[in-house]
């Protein structure tokens, strides 16, 4: 099974996955705001970080990017939707979130759509456009892992109340998610990790819906 380490950032305890590409080589899914933590842990392990795939542009999912992105030179990636949120405090919540933060904006990545694969290495990450949360919410699917952002959490969902949030986009993300074939470790941007099966079965959402 591959490898996969969590480590929880900023203040609101936002999940980055860092998925180990071969024993030199990771990707991470979404930088909160704390660049040390992550760039501390790279080197612990001898490391390179070479993609930094985004499921959405709030704050508490970026704040680190731009510093991780200079001191690594990882490739960023965000669906188009959400892609204006990697320069403007007001759209990424930071002024919400932590207005006493020195917000750096992101200036160099690659948009996303659904369907697209990125390589990393010999590593495939396939985009699953998830809107509901944020018009450019996305889930990456990686060999048997859903890395779900801030759509599914487990037993619960992402919340819709946000600029960009839509119910029926919720519902209509989730619907996918459910109608997927097999079983996937969830990785979601807050709280622990789950299974889909588990979720299909007890997420109060999910057992709502055909
Ligand atoms: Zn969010
Ligand atoms: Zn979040």
């Amino acid at each position: 099974m591959r490898a996969v380490q969590t480590l929880m950032l900023g203040s609101l305890a936002t999940n980055c996955y860092l998925i180990y590409l071969d024993e030199k080589h990771a990707a991470a899914v979404d930088i909160g705001a704390e660049a040390r933590k992550v760039l501390d842990f790279l080197e612990q392990k001898g490391l390179t970080l070479t993609k930094i795939l985004l499921t959405h542009g709030h704050y508490d999912h970026i704040g680190a990017v731009a510093e991780v992105q200079e001191k690594t030179g990882a490739e960023v990636y965000i669906h188009e939707a959400d892609a204006p949120m990697l320069q403007d405090t007001h759209l990424n919540l930071a002024d919400w979130i932590e207005p006493w933060a020195d917000f750096r904006p992101v200036t160099e990545y690659y948009t996303v759509r659904e369907g697209d694969v990125i390589q990393a290495g010999e590593t495939a990450f396939t985009v699953l456009h998830t809107p509901g949360h944020t018009k450019g919410s996305v889930c990456y699917l990686c060999e048997d892992i859903l890395l779900a952002g801030d759509t599914l959490f487990r037993l619960s969902r992402g919340r819709t109340d946000f600029p960009g949030g839509s119910d029926r986009e919720m519902l209509e993300s989730f619907r996918r998610l459910k109608a997927l074939e097999g079983d996937y470790r969830v990785c979601p941007g807050h709280n622990e990790t789950t299974s889909l099966d588990f979720e299909r079965k007890n997420n109060p959402v999910m057992r709502g819906l055909l």
